[in-house]
Order: C-alpha cells, then structure tokens, then sequence
C-alpha cells in the first residue's frame, strides 16, 4: 500500500470520508478508506500501488473483464452498450468525421471495433493482457503501456471512458496525451458522478466506489478543476443516463423482491433527479475537451 497527495490541488491534507469493502470480495477481508482533500476531492488513502494492483482486478466477477454469457440481462445490456457506442460516435461526430483515435483502458475493444467500421484508425491501450488478447482478435493496434507509443504517433481523439478513476500515474498519463495529441485534437473522459443520486441511497455499497481499483471520485466541478490543472478545457459535457440502471444492478445486493423493488424506486428517483438537474446529477459524465 502506499499513500499518495490530491491530484488536483497536490495537498496531503485530507479528512477521513468513508470505510469501504471490496465489492469482489465476499469475505471482506480488507478494508479500504476514502478521504477528503481540503479542496473537497475524494480519493482513496491509502491505495494498493500499482505493483500490486492486478490481483484485484483478477476475479472472475469483474465486470469488465466478463466473458460474453447468455443470460437475459446480459442480451439486455448487450443491446445497451450497442446503443451506447452509436451515442458516443454521434458526439464525436461534430469535431472529427473519421481521423487518428487513441482509446486509453479500452478493454476489449468494443468502441474501437465500432469506430474503425466507421473510418477511423484505432489503438488501444489496457494493463489487462486478456482484454488485449482479445482486442488484438479484432485487428485492433494495442499497446501494452503508454511509454511504448512511438513519438511521431499522434491522435486527433484520445478518450479515457471510466478510465481516469483507475490510472496511478496521472502524470506520466498526461504527459503521454501533451506528447500524443494533435494541437486542435479532442480529449474524453468519462468518469461516475460521486453526486449520482443512487448514491446516497447505497451509500458505502455504490458499486462506483469500487475500492480499490477505482482510485478517485469526481463530480462535474472537481473534474472540471482537475482538467483545467492539467491544461484541458471542456467545450461539451453530458450525463450517461444508460450508467444508472447499470450502478443500481451493481449496488443493489442480493436480487431479493424486497431489493428489486426498491432499486425500482431508487431508478424512478434517479432518472427523475437527472431529467431535473441534468449533468451535475447524472451516474456519470462525460467532458469533451480541448487543449486550453
Ligand atoms: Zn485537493
């Protein structure tokens, strides 16, 4: 374990926030802590250090990692992750027809795979080695780590979809897309709202919390703050409404009636709050930036 600073503002000073479990784990053995920075971020204090991060991710009950079953919710959220990526390509669209896309944690591939059908040339970069075993099945050019990428490589779109929260070394990330991206090219992000309203329902069993692969917690301001530290300005932002039925599947605990039905009112709720405040609410968000 190692302790680190904010990654906005660079303090160590900080308050206890929350204890959390790992949601992967059912025996609970761990125990992992939130903080809060005096500029008011949320990040996990301390954290596994990127050495020994891996093996939280090695269970098979990792989400992203899943293999492809048949189960009807699994067809259901197939159907969505589809309609989801039309939606990404229809935001990027205004900004670049077709060009260079870099996607940072892309896993397995699917937004590449969608996006190289319509034109663009995709790379991909993830630690996991299954995820890029299977992109690579694709035709997709991975890479292993960001330092491998060749210097005179450049992307007109780099996009980090619920990517950031898991990245150690914000610098060196950062660094890669000053090095990498094209003077007038376009920056996404992705991230979960930590002001998503499910949250306060859930509480410390928000499956965003995810501790302790996820390693920061923002909401539209902070990230907004963290950008604007790093040198990005977002031209566009929108909330992910497909995201909340998604969290509150994942938060709800055992799939009891008593549970069911209050996840169903938990979803009304959301959707309601959402469609009422917009953004700042939504399960997550996304910022399209430009360099400032
Ligand atoms: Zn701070």
């Amino acid at each position: 374990m190692e302790t680190s600073n904010c990654i906005i503002c660079g303090s160590d000073e900080h308050t206890h926030f929350a204890d959390l479990q790992d949601r992967l784990d059912p025996k609970g053995q761990q125990s992992f802590s939130l903080v809060r920075c005096k500029c008011g971020f949320i990040y996990l204090n301390p954290r596994p250090a990127e050495s020994e991060i891996s093996k939280y991710y090695n269970s098979p009950g990792y989400d992203p990692h899943k293999s492809a079953s048949k189960t009807l919710f699994d067809r259901l959220y197939g159907w969505v992750q589809r309609l989801a990526l039309i939606a990404k390509h229809r935001r990027i669209s205004p900004y670049f027809e077709t060009g260079a896309l870099l996607d940072i944690g892309g896993g397995q591939g699917e937004f590449c795979e969608y996006m190289a059908k319509r034109g663009w040339q995709v790379s991909l970069q993830d630690n996991s080695l299954t995820a890029l075993a299977a992109a690579r099945k694709k035709g997709i050019n991975c890479f292993t780590s960001l330092d491998t990428i060749d210097d005179d490589i450049k992307f007109d779109l780099i996009t980090l979809w619920h990517a950031l929260e898991h990245i150690h070394d914000i610098g060196a990330l950062f660094s890669c897309i000053r090095d990498h991206l094209k003077k007038n090219g376009i920056l996404v992000v992705a991230v979960p709202n930590h002001d998503a309203p499910e949250r306060k329902w859930y509480q410390d069993k928000w499956a965003p919390y995810d501790a302790p692969r996820h390693l920061y917690h923002f909401t539209p301001e902070s990230l907004r703050r963290f950008l604007g530290s790093r040198g990005y300005k977002p031209d566009k932002q929108y909330g992910l409404l497909q995201d909340t039925p998604y969290n509150i599947l994942l938060s709800m605990g055992p799939k009891s009636l008593k549970n069911i039905f209050r996840a169903g009112l938990i979803l009304v709720n959301s959707v309601y709050i959402f469609l009422l405040y917009g953004v700042n609410r939504a399960s997550s968000v996304v910022f399209i930036c430009k360099k400032d």
